[in-house]
């Protein structure tokens, strides 16, 4: 396969916001020079001479110097942002430094995505240029002297991942009284945490300079920005405030725990694991390297596939346990573990009749690609099913009293005699030595570890992930230093329609809903609903090796999950088909013929071109029109740790690893070469079990 992308996957990474943990290293000083210097004299109506003014920047204050030149007009400006991030904020300051000398003025564009930082650089340019005799500037209200706000209830918002969130700080003069975020469509992603979680730091620490949540950062500086905003609306000096950011721990002192179990990664398998264990009377502790549980388990949009289930009955749907392992090994080509794939459609209906019992039940039965029979199993009120079962797990979780170490990340297994015996973890403060009679490895794939896609795939070099950030493959290295065999580790399963900047999937459901696929000559070059490694192939053939999706207004008010892709900014609207193609650099004409052929081939019911037989319910002819640009990104990876029917850990000789347990991504051989929709929750829940009941086990004997 060719390379996908010639920028580095860095960049890329960079770029991707929410689920990028990079964007919170803060560059301690950041200052942009002369780049865009006008350096001659133009004519303005300034008083000449150089002046400086401050305003509150993102990280702290921000500082414009402008120097007047002779003829009245602005000849040079520099801008020192002390701490602004340096690829959101910082990227903005040259922009705007070269905005405001073209237009000889501070009134200029914000640049989008570092509007707090844009506010303050224009604010304090402004400044500087009344000093200079231009127009006053209005600095905003003050608290009175010797007090930190003027009292009330203030409100302000600033652009998240999924759209705007909204902060309401209540304050007397001295003190924050109640933090209230409200998060709109961040909800769907990781960026919920953070808005869970951002309120109680902004509270406890009397300060908006507080810790972004790792892998929430788009969020979390959306959050922190409005929160500021609304405290300089209370009359607030921003930079007065304390900054609680959490430092280093030099020494990290040691700690040593006893438990019966403990389970590494509190994704969808580690929680079932952990509530089942509980459930079972094992003293059971969870440790999660990140603030908040959920993995990529948390983006599973589909449901779980399940056979012969009490819902399938009820609702008269024949299926069979046997179809659903056929269905499972032709979607895997073939190189699937036989026997894994039986002991999870064997066990699948048991499954949901657990989830169930706990209180996730998933009613609502459907196709789904490569499934014969209606077979995936979803959330009555149609959420999307890794959302739900995180909250609804958590609030198992919680309610069982299961211990969960957040922020601590599980480092190396300890063994004895070749036995497991236990894990080393840290925290930002602590080094743990877990002793346990049981580890179950529970930390997901890694898509989200570049070095490691490189070193097993290396023409993937470069190409985004979906995966969360977390996602790292730290419990097959860990597996392997214990001498665990790895199965089919090089095969990685690309979804075919991602946004290159943000990592955002778009979903499946709207190309089957009507979407269609087309290159930059405008140009259809597949059946789109092929399985997603062939559309992904098919896509890296095309120029660019990318394509955009197009739909059109019908179909966006048919499927909510389009809103998110419009609020978030990812997507060209046109309010023709030709207004698009401008739009997106396509030529007009190829594009409408394009799109006339296509709705021709709906209402035939038969695509000549490329046979596509499927989401051809409703045609593409309701302006405006949409387009998103696209390409491939890593999506799932299907090899991992080989295990056998119990969920034991199977070394490089073939034999068992004692006390040694894995579930859920970690895990290869289940899904082949290619995963079918639908099979990962029901492997999460189904192994997730299994090698609980199996650690359960090994508990008693030993
Ligand atoms: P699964 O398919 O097993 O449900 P998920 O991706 O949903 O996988 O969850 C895996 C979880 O494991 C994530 O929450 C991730 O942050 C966590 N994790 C990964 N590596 C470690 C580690 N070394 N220590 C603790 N937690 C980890």
């Amino acid at each position: 396969m060719k390379k996908l992308f010639d920028r580095s996957g860095i960049a890329s990474l960079l770029f991707m916001g929410a689920i990028s943990v990079f964007l919170v290293l803060a560059i301690d000083f950041y200052l942009v020079n002369s780049a865009f210097s006008v350096n001659e004299d133009v004519a303005g109506s300034y008083t000449p001479g150089t002046y400086t003014a401050s305003e509150d920047g993102f990280e702290g204050p921000v500082e414009v110097t402008v120097e007047i030149g002779d003829q009245g007009g602005i000849k040079d400006l520099t801008i020192v942002g002390a701490n602004e991030t340096p690829d959101v904020g910082g990227a903005a300051i040259p922009l705007l430094k070269k905005a405001i000398l073209e237009k000889q003025s501070a009134d200029v564009d914000a640049v989008t995505g570092a509007t707090f930082t844009s506010e303050a650089v224009k604010l304090a340019a402004a400044e500087a240029l009344a000093q200079a005799g231009g127009e006053e500037v209005s600095t905003g209200p003050k608290a009175p002297e010797g007090d930190l706000f003027i009292p009330g209830t203030y409100t302000e918002s600033a652009k998240g991942f999924g759209g705007d969130v909204t902060v309401t700080l209540e304050v007397t003069e001295d003190a924050i009284e109640s933090v209230t975020i409200e998060g709109g469509d961040e909800t769907e992603n990781i960026g919920s945490f953070a808005v869970e979680m951002l309120d109680d730091r902004i509270m406890e620490a009397q300060s908006p300079k507080v810790d972004a949540l790792s892998g929430a950062t788009v969020t979390s500086n959306a959050i922190l920005g409005a929160a500021k905003k609304a405290m300089k609306d209370a009359g607030a000096d921003i930079n007065a405030f304390p900054d609680k950011k959490e430092e280093a721990v030099a020494e990290k002192k040691n700690e040593e725990l006893n438990t019966d179990i403990v389970i590494i990664g509190a994704g969808g398998a580690g929680m079932t694991a952990a509530i089942n264990a509980k459930q079972a009377g094992k003293d059971v502790i969870l440790l999660e390297k990140m603030p908040y549980a959920g993995g990529n388990t948390t983006k599973a949009t589909g449901g779980m596939n399940a056979a012969e289930t009490h819902y399938q009955a009820e609702q008269g749907i024949d299926d069979s346990v046997e179809q659903f392992v056929e269905d499972t090994m032709e979607g895997g080509h073939n190189i699937n573990d036989r026997d894994l794939v039986e002991t999870m459609a064997e066990n699948s209906a048991e499954g949901i009749d657990w989830l169930d019992s706990i209180g996730a039940p998933l009613p609502k039965v459907s196709f789904s690609g490569g499934a014969t029979n209606a077979r995936i199993h979803a959330p009555e009120d149609g959420s999307g099913v890794g959302a739900y079962l995180v909250t609804s797990m958590l609030k198992k979780v919680n309610e069982l009293g299961i211990d969960v170490m957040y922020n601590t990340k599980a480092t190396e297994l300890i063994t004895k005699d070749g036995t497991v015996t236990g894990v080393k973890a840290e925290s930002r403060d602590t080094n743990y030595t877990i002793n346990a009679k049981a580890v179950i490895l529970a930390t997901g794939g890694f898509g989200n570890n570049e070095d490691m896609i490189v070193q097993y795939r290396e023409d993937l070099k470069g190409t985004v992930t979906t995966s969360a950030p977390g996602i790292t493959g730290d419990g097959i290295v860990m597996a392997e230093e214990v001498g665990a065999d790895l199965v089919d580790i090089e095969q990685i399963q690309l979804h075919p329609t991602v946004e290159q900047k943000t990592s955002m999937l778009i979903t499946e459901s709207v190309r089957g809903d009507g979407a269609i696929l087309v290159n930059q000559d405008g140009k259809r070059f597949t059946d789109e609903l092929l399985t997603r490694d062939v559309v992904s192939a098919a896509e890296l053939e095309q120029p660019g090796s990318y394509a955009y999706i197009i739909f059109d207004q019908r179909l966006r008010e048919g499927l909510k999950a389009t809103e998110k892709y419009i609020s978030t900014g990812i997507t060209v609207e046109g309010e023709t088909i030709e207004d698009l193609a401008e739009k997106i650099d396509v030529d007009p004409k190829t594009l409408a013929e394009t799109l006339n052929n296509w709705n021709k081939y709906v209402a035939d019911k038969n695509d000549p071109d490329f046979g596509r037989t499927t989401g051809m319910e409703k045609d593409l002819s309701q302006a405006p029109y949409y387009a998103i640009k696209i390409a491939p990104g890593i999506h799932h990876t299907m090899g991992g740790v080989h295990i056998d029917t119990s969920a034991e850990v199977l070394g490089k000789d073939g034999n068992k690893i004692p006390g040694l347990f894995a579930a859920g991504e970690v895990v290869g051989g289940v899904h082949g070469g290619n995963r079918i929709g639908g099979n990962a929750v029901a492997d999460i829940v189904v192994f997730g079990k299994i090698a609980s009941d199996s650690a359960v086990e090994w508990c008693d004997q030993n």
